[in-house]
């Protein structure tokens, strides 16, 4: 089987077992792309929080861009590395209000899919996940996010290979995927879970995957070295 075929067949194999869905996510793109940079490495609950708390001490986003540095690290600080975010999000309304004059990102939708990840991944601080994200979940683009769960559970399968970083697998799942919208949103979503859920880090749940007649990690009893999967010993 090649590496398209597996990937096609674990695409429709979590479809049954999940469900297939519409595409969903936040209404606002610019609550999206501000609350992507915020989620990065912070629980679901705590991003809400940051976000919320900001909204409410900097009711726009002239007011967010403007704030002291130490008051918005404050009011972000449920997200994890808000010394870090906090810059990053002054930094990149200061440029998308200095270039279109307002912070608004409705424009994207008019823009093909590698026109719109060019101008986003100019942004001081967005890269590849977040952009894909931003257009797949707002914009309805055919990208694929490669977050950390999608990137490990692809790998145990065998969809990419043991050292294929989670900038290369975008690229190479989106080969092996129809270039269509609501699929890789399925794919992303599913996956995910699956990673949340079923092949987790440390224990994955082997006898409850419904991937495991393919999996190459399970196969080689679980001594696969992977880029995308930390050591115990957090090294
Ligand atoms: S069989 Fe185990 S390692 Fe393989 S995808 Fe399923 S849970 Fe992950």
């Amino acid at each position: 089987m090649t590496s398209a075929e597996k990937t096609q067949l674990a695409h429709h194999l979590l479809n049954e077992h999940y469900g297939v869905q519409a595409i969903y996510g936040r209404v606002d793109p610019m609550h999206e792309l501000i609350g992507t940079i915020l989620s990065h490495r912070t629980t679901h609950a705590n991003e809400v929080t940051a976000y919320r708390t900001m909204r409410e001490r900097f009711p726009t986003w002239e007011a967010v861009r403007d704030a002291p540095l130490p008051d918005l690290i404050a009011a972000i600080h449920t997200a994890n590395y808000p010394e870090v975010k906090a810059p990053y999000i002054q930094n990149v309304l200061r440029e998308l209000i200095a270039e279109r004059g307002a912070a608004n990102i409705d424009f994207l939708q008019d823009l093909s899919t590698e026109e719109a990840m060019d101008w986003l991944t100019k942004l001081p601080g967005i890269g590849l996940k977040t952009a894909t994200l931003l257009l797949l979940f707002s914009f309805h683009k055919p990208v694929l996010p490669i977050d950390t769960h999608v990137h490990r559970v692809t790998q145990r399968l065998g969809l990419i290979g043991p050292k294929v970083s989670a900038e290369k697998a975008h690229a190479l799942l989106l080969s092996y995927l129809p270039t269509d919208a609501t699929e890789l949103f399925n794919f992303h979503k599913h996956f995910y879970w699956h990673g949340q859920r079923v092949c987790t880090w440390y224990t994955p749940k082997c006898e409850a995957c419904v991937l495991a007649p393919h999996c190459d990690f399970l196969q080689s009893g679980k001594t696969m070295v992977l880029s995308s999967t930390p050591k115990r010993n957090g090294k």
